[in-house]
């Protein structure tokens, strides 16, 4: 019989090997699908076709960060598969909901495919389960995007937003880049009314019993809260 520490030991290992495979298997497949943008300029390039109504302005390292402009990769630039229904929300969401992926990052847009693939097939959902998705180098991806009642926590999807950082944050520290990306898609979440400006940022370990959005980014929740108020 394995002990218990054991038993989370070989889930851990199975998990890893998991995403080591799922990882390897995408970037290979990436490599041959021509479809795929080879970068993120072909991406905002593509989002120019889109419908969405983001600001797709990108940020340059070393620039003062300007609060009204975030890049935003829409749906038809990562090849998203359509929904099979959407459900509007009624009013400007009351909660944003902070969750992770926990998934070994690696390349965003194949691993946006898996995942929506894994919520649509696997869990039944009708279409990728957040509203948003934010990966290490601060891009945000639009899943749902604004506006559509998500599936990322059970009883509170109705007037929430649920944002998705990329990777697991059990593990690793979440980047400034995700962050400050995060901050601003919020700010400009308000300012369109997508979110009442008195909206509450949570982790979804707060409303369910998850570990979830990791240990290291829920530890910087309180940090962000203070920055979404002194903005
Ligand atoms: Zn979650």
């Amino acid at each position: 019989m394995l002990s218990n520490s054991a038993k989370l030991l070989l889930l851990l290992f199975l998990q890893w090997t998991h995403d080591l495979n799922f990882c390897t298997r995408q970037e290979s497949t990436r490599k041959l699908n021509i479809l795929v943008p080879p970068s993120h300029s072909g991406l905002l390039n593509a989002c120019k076709s889109c419908t969405f109504a983001g600001n797709m302005n990108g940020h340059t390292p070393g620039e003062p960060v300007d609060m009204n402009a975030v890049a935003v990769v829409c749906r038809r630039a990562w090849n998203a598969v359509e929904p099979r229904d959407r459900t509007e929300m009624k009013s400007p969401a009351q909660t944003v909901i902070i969750h992770h992926t926990a998934l070994r990052y690696c390349d965003s847009v194949s691993q946006l495919a898996h995942i929506q693939h894994m919520h649509m097939q696997e869990r039944g959902f009708d279409d990728i389960g957040y509203n948003f998705l934010i990966s290490g180098d601060g891009m945000v991806y639009e899943g749902r995007g604004w506006g559509i009642v998500g599936a990322h926590a059970k009883e509170h999807n109705f007037n929430s937003v649920g944002i998705a950082f990329m990777g697991n944050f059990n593990d690793e520290m979440p980047s400034s880049a995700s962050l400050s990306a995060l901050l601003r898609l919020l700010h400009i979440g308000v300012l369109h009314g997508h979110i009442r400006p008195n909206f509450v940022l949570v982790g979804h370990r707060d409303v369910a019993k998850t570990e979830c959005p990791g240990e290291y980014l829920y530890a910087l929740l309180p940090k962000l809260r203070d920055q979404l108020q002194n903005q």
